[in-house]
């Protein structure tokens, strides 16, 4: 049988690990990349014998069970040697590829529906990623979000909606007092996270880590539904993405006003028919007919949906969107 335990080591993580076995939720946080609670592998009820290091991707029993890496505590949990336990970390997480190694993509999305997120628990620990199946590129921080703000609230994100995306608001660090978006490539890897100001008053509006080039990636690319005949819409912003996935369609942002090369052939992949979506401002009725030729260029398929003086995406109304995806569905 394939087993890549070098892969294993560089992308899979105590995050994805404890995700996998539902044990991170029951611990807390308690302090920069670290969480605490009972042992998962004993079940003893001491509140602080368990500890995980996010960052090093290391755990310790301070009651019995000692420490070490992923592959120490699936052979701890599972009483298993660690042949059998790096086999387990594969056939998990690389479900496909008992024989080749598969792309991330193919994993299903799964998401935790038992977490709950009411006043007490407004934190979005890193460790929900895993039920996500998300891997992050290095360099890339550990944040910790708040997925209910009256930011988000502002723009209609329910503590859900933010949870699908893995957003939220960011209290401290790099992202301090702005909303975090990762970006997420189309292999499920966080690439970085782009931090939308919460007050009129901060600048810049929307924050990118430095050197970050927005015109190598599409937001949303990851979620897009392969192998379906649905349309794409592409859209300039965040929050319009949101929104039309929101309302239940696919969706795509630019991030921006303008479309690369590179974001053309990850559009041209993708196979799929674009209904192009800019805001209804003199910005994105000027870049239309840029994209549009560019489209063209590439030998895309797509249609161009004027929206109206003042007009965003975000303030359509779902049945809108859905007759604009049914309109060009009859055709
Ligand atoms: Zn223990």
């Amino acid at each position: 049988m394939y087993l890549d335990i070098q892969r294993i080591k560089a992308e899979i993580t105590m995050e994805h690990i404890l995700g996998h076995y539902g044990i991170g939720i029951q611990l807390r946080d308690v302090g920069t990349n670290r969480l605490s609670g009972c042992c998962p592998i004993h079940h003893g009820d001491n509140p602080n014998a368990f500890h995980v290091d996010l960052k090093r991707n290391l755990f310790h029993c301070f009651t019995h069970c000692g420490g070490g890496s992923i592959f120490d505590f699936v052979m701890k949990i599972e009483q298993m040697d660690f042949y059998s336990a790096a086999r387990k970390i594969w056939e998990t997480f690389y479900p496909s590829s008992s024989s080749a190694p598969a792309s991330p993509a193919s994993r299903r999305f799964k998401f935790n529906s038992n977490f709950t997120h009411g006043a007490d628990t407004p934190f979005l620990l890193q460790h929900l990623y895993l039920t996500d199946n998300l891997f992050r590129r290095p360099g890339v921080p550990i944040l910790k979000l708040q997925i209910t703000h009256p930011y988000l609230e502002k723009r209609n994100i329910s503590p859900s909606l933010a949870m699908s995306f893995h957003m939220g608001y960011c209290k401290h660090g790099i992202m301090k007092d702005r909303i975090a978006i990762p970006i997420i490539d189309a292999e499920r890897h966080i690439v970085a996270y782009a931090g939308r100001a919460v007050h009129d008053n901060q600048s810049p509006r929307y924050l990118f880590p430095k050197n970050f080039k927005k015109s190598q990636y599409l937001f949303n690319i990851q979620n897009i539904t392969p192998k379906s005949n649905k349309p794409v819409f592409l859209v300039e912003g965040f929050f319009a993405c949101i929104h039309i996935v929101k309302a239940g369609l696919d969706a795509i942002a630019l991030m921006g006003t303008t479309v690369s090369p590179h974001q053309l052939s990850l559009m041209k992949e993708a196979r799929k028919f674009y209904n192009v979506m800019l805001d209804g401002d003199e910005a994105g009725r000027k870049a239309t007919p840029i994209i549009e030729n560019k489209l063209n260029l590439f030998q895309i398929p797509f249609r161009t949906v004027n929206l109206m003086d003042g007009k965003q995406p975000d303030q359509l109304e779902n049945d809108y969107l859905k007759a604009i995806e049914n309109e060009y569905r009859e055709k």
